[in-house]
């Protein structure tokens, strides 16, 4: 009998305007695109799941194809999954590597300093790329010492003082490679005069997903939902999160692709520029010093596809001082994962090279931008410094003097 889970493909007209928008099918041949690759061959594949094309692995999950559809397809939901359902399942030590960011991200921070320097060593890169196909000329993360939640708890008694509360979900990035985000998040909360509560989150499942690995996914996922549901039971409290693809999964994510019922959080979670918009435009606003700078701001695709950026854009405004420049660029190619391997390198560098050439014709002081992934390959691409907008507004907010 077919199995009709997600008859979102149905309501494809065949239009074809996903496929403008799609990235990967802009720069290379070896993907069709998400028409093809979403209802189009949905349809034959609940019939025959011989039928599953290997070129699935090449669409990044960037969403745009979405944020297109006037039919409100679920285009890279329906390729996630059948990603997960129907390709062959091979043990891939690279993968497992890129994905288990909570178990690497704990042993690494321990041993920070000798892992940032063993991850720049050549002779370490050319053996990762030769046997785990991860391109030498990509540059990893820095980890932190030791991580983001150690730090809180040695500082949480500060946050009892407000009468207000925020749960934030600081995500892998801040905890084990960007501390002084996450301590940016509580600075910028705390001069809004709301304190932070952090909980025993796991990795919010991006780079699980990404991968096909929905059942650990799911396993982390119900977590984040048990522990964060508990955390503002019979409350209206808000969870944010600083990354707007942790954010985009919490969200989303676990109800579209993973099929989890999410609803304990669905309604709190909100990323972090929204709410920090929300107390602007009632008049709670921080005295910010000028920052004599021009900043060229990048939208993430998973902030697109949730319609975050007005809020971003809203927030970078009333920083005195600020000339912002919008880059109106589109993907970055990074995507998570998907610029660290071999066979997707080239594709993640040619989708990333027009918004490389457009912040260097502004010649910035600095680029903003609301995902990690996204600050790596511009850095990595550009030099360019690029920073989180929480991280800018808290270089300019003085010291809890307020209006
Ligand atoms: S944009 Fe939507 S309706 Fe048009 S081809 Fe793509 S999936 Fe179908
Ligand atoms: S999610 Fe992104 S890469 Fe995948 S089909 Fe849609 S637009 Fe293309």
């Amino acid at each position: 009998m077919i199995n009709l889970e997600n008859i979102s493909f149905d309501h494809c007209i065949k239009c074809t305007i996903c496929t403008g928008y799609c990235p990967v099918a802009r720069v290379t041949h070896l993907y069709p695109g998400p028409k093809q690759s979403g209802p189009d061959l949905e349809r034959l594949r609940i019939k025959n799941p011989e039928l599953v094309d290997a070129s699935l692995k090449y669409c990044n999950n960037c969403k745009r194809c979405e944020i297109a559809c006037a039919s409100d397809v679920k285009i890279a939901d329906i390729i996630g999954r059948a990603k997960w359902k129907y390709s062959k399942k091979r043990f891939s030590l690279r993968n497992i590597l890129l994905t288990r960011t909570d178990l690497i991200g704990r042993v690494a921070t321990f041993f920070s300093p000798l892992v940032n320097f063993i991850t720049r060593v050549a002779a370490v890169k050319f053996f990762l790329d030769i046997f785990l196909n991860i391109p030498s000329k990509r540059r990893f993360p820095k980890y932190a010492y030791k991580t983001f939640r150690g730090w809180f708890q040695r500082n949480k008694n500060s946050q009892m003082k407000f009468d207000r509360s925020i749960v934030y979900f600081h995500g892998c990035y801040v905890n084990y490679n960007d501390h002084d985000l996450g301590k940016a998040v509580v600075k910028v909360l705390n001069a809004l005069n709301i304190g932070v509560i952090i909980t025993r989150e796991k990795c919010c499942g991006v780079p699980l997903i990404a991968n096909s690995y929905l059942k650990k996914a799911k396993k982390q996922a119900n977590h984040n939902i048990q522990i964060l549901g508990k955390a503002v039971e019979s409350s209206e409290m808000k969870i944010v999160s600083s990354s707007s693809s942790c954010a985009y999964a919490l969200k989303y994510e676990y109800t579209n692709l993973l099929e989890l019922d999410n609803t304990r959080i669905a309604g709190h979670i909100v990323y972090i520029s929204e709410i920090i918009y929300q107390e602007f435009e009632k008049g709670n606003i921080p005295n910010m010093k000028p920052m004599k700078l021009t900043a060229a701001y990048h939208a993430p695709c998973h902030l697109e596809r949730m319609g975050g950026v007005i809020y971003t854009i809203g927030i970078l405004e009333k920083i005195p001082g600020l000339e912002l420049k919008l880059l109106h660029s589109e993907c970055c190619g990074m995507s998570g994962t998907y610029g660290f391997k071999n066979e997707c390198y080239q594709i993640s560098q040619d989708i990333g090279s027009e918004l490389f050439s457009k912040i260097d014709a502004i010649k910035p002081d600095l680029v903003i931008t609301d995902c990690e992934t996204c600050k790596w390959q511009i850095e990595e691409n550009t030099g360019y410094e690029t920073i989180h907008p929480v991280t800018l507004l808290s270089r300019a907010i003085e010291k809890v003097k307020r209006h």
